[in-house]
């Protein structure tokens, strides 16, 4: 068996600044048992592994493949549908087996991302993620925006003041389900969903109802839960003091399968996955990877190296490292 390595030195597109983010991979891959081709991986000129990994796992979901694969999207260019369309086109031919280039992606969704471009910055996921959500819902494109809309959780959320008893209801919504595994002991998603709950109490509040100070409580239900699913594993967390900045990681084995049942928050609410995001090393200079299936064969992909993950794969080996999880609704 073979070690999986991010193959580059990753060289920030914006300052020229070399910073090795790599380090050997985790996971032991088998040697290529099946010879098709089934997918392929992405060129890192630098820093781009979050964003490759993202693309990897959109690219993996059917919906958005089969609506910007349509040729309208094709003169789009410099514009996160038509430079999607373009990669995913580059993505789906198999006549190579070479990486692909996702710099023009990198850099539409950059575009979107910052006023200016950050220097020598590598994204986290999650900011790459919402962030291309925000892109597609503001093309101006009918079907970009149901594209956008397929992860959106619609949540119904009742304020109560304890004094008065008046409540106000508000309608939100949200692209994903953060869970925290520094908050309490998270081990197992499923055990986990089984009893999540987004109602909370606000102390310290102050009533204008009733002009006095009370506490607010929270109660939060769901109204919609989305055809796909992306549950965060929030592991990194950001502490500033003495105007120092302290990043800790929370590397907890969170056991998670390919069901996931969520009929604690709604009903007929059964979810299968298809693809994960994981992030590996420490939460500036660590890496990006992502395992998508594709085909019924579950690949691990990490910049331009694909390997299929083989027999022996099982979702356990990934449990201190899956950071968003992404699931596909399954019929009722
Ligand atoms: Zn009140």
């Amino acid at each position: 068996s073979t070690v999986g390595t991010c193959d580059k030195t990753h060289q920030s597109p914006y300052s020229g600044s070399r910073r090795n983010c790599s380090k050997a991979s985790p996971y032991i891959v088998q040697p290529t048992i099946d010879t098709r081709r089934v997918m392929r991986g992405l060129v890192n000129n630098g820093l781009v592994c979050a964003t490759n990994s993202v693309l990897q796992c959109l690219y993996a979901t059917q919906e958005y493949r089969d609506t910007l694969s349509h040729e309208k999207y094709n003169t789009n260019n410099g514009t996160v549908p038509g430079e999607l369309h373009r990669l995913f086109r580059a993505l789906a031919n198999q006549t190579s087996d070479s990486a692909c280039d996702s710099m023009p992606c990198v850099i539409a969704l950059v575009t979107c991302m910052y006023a200016t471009p950050q220097v020598g910055v590598m994204d986290d996921a999650d900011t790459v993620f919402k962030c291309s959500l925000v892109a597609l819902a503001d093309a101006g494109d009918p079907a970009c925006k149901e594209l956008s809309e397929l992860w959106m959780i619609k949540k119904k959320e009742k304020f109560t003041c304890s004094q008065c008893k008046t409540e106000r209801v508000m309608n939100t919504v949200a692209s994903d389900i953060t869970v925290n595994p520094t908050q309490e002991p998270l081990t197992c998603l499923q055990e986990y969903m089984n009893t999540y709950s987004e109602s909370y109490t606000v102390t310290d509040c102050y009533c204008n109802v009733c002009k006095r100070d009370t506490e607010l409580s929270v109660v939060t239900t769901f109204v919609e839960l989305p055809r796909l699913l992306c549950v965060k594993i929030a592991r990194v967390r950001t502490s500033t003091r003495d105007k120092s900045v302290t990043v800790y990681r929370n590397t907890a084995n969170v056991r998670f399968a390919a069901r996931l049942c969520c009929n604690n928050l709604l009903a007929n609410a059964q979810y299968e996955l298809y693809a994960v995001v994981l992030h590996t090393g420490d939460p500036v200079t660590g890496h990006y990877s992502a395992i998508v299936k594709s085909d019924q064969t579950w690949m691990y992909v990490s910049d331009s190296f694909v390997r299929p993950m083989g027999m022996h794969f099982s979702f356990d080996k990934i449990g201190t490292t899956a950071y968003m999880v992404l699931y596909r609704r399954t019929p009722q």
